[in-house]
């Protein structure tokens, strides 16, 4: 089922743990909201980044996928309303935080994660239904820490 034009339930709730550890991570109905609003905001990232391809490598996740990946207790991952993504086309992942900074995206959070050298790390994008932080994280093997 498609979300928004680009971005489809089946991406947005796939996940090789869960497979490789036969976790239900299907997408509550009560969520669905929320999923839209999140891929409408992905979108608009789409755009920006040059129409290229978008490669969500994680999206929703049930409470036991968000465990089994290590994810923070409280992750937007669990409320459908964060993504992490590459688009390798438009280039590193440093550059594409620095292109969503400099735009009028309303998202909530945007981290760089494990993007010490090119072609390695994602982006970490959340959006709410509510008015958004615009808070901008590095995470690393050294820690969490604001972007400068
Ligand atoms: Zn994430």
């Amino acid at each position: 089922m498609r979300l928004t034009p680009h971005f489809s339930v089946e991406e947005f709730v796939a996940s090789q743990t869960a497979d490789r550890r036969d976790i239900d991570n299907s997408l509550t109905s009560n969520l669905l909201e929320s999923a839209r609003n999140t891929c409408n905001g992905l979108e608009q990232v789409r755009s920006l980044l040059g129409n290229l391809p978008i490669l969500i490598s994680s999206g929703y996740r049930s409470l036991e996928l968000n465990r089994a990946v290590g994810g923070s207790k409280s992750s937007q991952h669990m409320l459908a309303q964060a993504v992490d993504f590459t688009c390798p086309g438009f280039g590193s992942v440093a550059h594409a935080i620095e292109k969503i900074m400099q735009s009028d995206i309303q998202y909530d959070q945007l981290i760089r994660e494990f993007a010490t050298i090119p072609g390695r790390g994602w982006v970490h994008i959340s959006f709410t239904l509510l008015p958004p932080r615009k808070q901008v994280l590095i995470i690393d093997a050294t820690g969490v820490r604001a972007y400068a």
